[in-house]
């Protein structure tokens, strides 16, 4: 998608501070982050969503599920915990169309979110 900042972040035309690549998968930290920790994980491919991604290949979301939990425990928040989001449409307040999970953590999270 050429009009897609997150495309643009996995073929470094934009910058990120990557805290992880693999063949499939890129996770990056939030520009505005909300937490002490917060990154983004997302496909290599461009997804607008959860659903898409889910129908469009299968073994994509388990792929982003192992590099968050690898990147977890490297940093230790596997051990206090984190919060994983995903933001869909516009209800969920979506912003950026191409599929992100968002990895929040190294403090109290709140719950219910707004
Ligand atoms: P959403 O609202 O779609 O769930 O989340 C989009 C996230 O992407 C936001 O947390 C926002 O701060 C982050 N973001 C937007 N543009 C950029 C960017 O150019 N670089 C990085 N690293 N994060 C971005
Ligand atoms: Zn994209």
């Amino acid at each position: 998608m050429d009009d897609c900042i997150f495309c643009k972040i996995v073929k470094k035309e934009l910058p990120a501070e990557i805290i992880y690549e693999d063949d499939f998968v890129l996770a990056f930290n939030d520009i505005s982050p909300q937490a002490p920790i917060h990154f983004l994980v997302i496909p290599k491919a461009h997804y607008a969503n959860l659903s898409g991604a889910a129908l469009a290949d299968e073994g994509i979301i388990e792929k982003c599920a192992v590099a968050i939990a690898k990147i977890t425990h490297d940093i230790g928040i596997d051990k206090t915990g984190h919060r994983v989001v995903i933001n869909t449409g516009k209800d969920g307040l979506q912003t950026v169309d191409h599929l992100h999970f968002h990895v929040l953590g190294q403090r109290m999270l709140q719950w219910p979110p707004g």
